[in-house]
């Protein structure tokens, strides 16, 4: 399979432990940034966000999406996992920061992977959530709406982001069990 060619742009031009000027490589297979003053080898990682999926009367809530990148689409609930975080905390943490409600996780919904974020490459993985109250926009989010599988915004910020929404109105919206 033919390795995607995407921009990384946390790549270093100076080593991260001895600041002398990173070569390219080839490391297992792969051309990387090399240090030949000491040798670190600097690995490029995918990012993961974590997504909350609430539902209520069949219609899925989304957020739009209060600053760049994608200013204005519309996206499902979502942060990058900090270093050292689950996934599940993140979700957790979300809720209260970008929707206002604290909710509980009751399953996995799926995991989707996109390579068009600005910021990172990540997978996104997809909780399905209840929670209690009316959900109202916080951090980063300039508006939260729920939609229905018929009504859903032709501009849905992310890859990974349309894959989940597809699967959710593929799976009929409302029933997903
Ligand atoms: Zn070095």
């Amino acid at each position: 399979m033919t390795r995607r060619r995407v921009v990384d742009p946390g790549r270093p031009d100076y080593c991260g432990k001895c600041a002398a000027r990173m070569q390219e490589q080839e490391r297992g297979g792969t051309v990387r940034p090399v240090c030949p003053r000491c040798g670190w080898v600097y690995y490029a990682r995918n990012a993961t966000g974590a997504a909350l999926l609430l539902e209520r009367d069949g219609r899925i809530l989304l957020a739009r999406r209060a600053h760049q990148p994608y200013k204005d689409w519309w996206a499902i609930p979502a942060g990058f996992v900090e270093y050292g975080d689950s996934a599940e905390e993140t979700v957790l943490r979300e809720a209260e920061e970008e929707i206002g409600i604290p909710v509980r996780i009751v399953g996995l919904f799926g995991v989707w992977f996109g390579a068009d974020d600005p910021r990172d490459v990540a997978h996104l993985v997809v909780y399905r959530v209840e929670g209690e109250g009316e959900p109202r926009p916080g951090d980063d989010v300039a508006e939260v709406r729920f939609f229905g599988r018929d009504e859903l915004p032709e501009r849905i910020a992310f890859e990974a982001q349309r894959q989940a929404i597809r699967e959710w109105a593929r799976r009929g919206g409302g029933v997903v069990d």
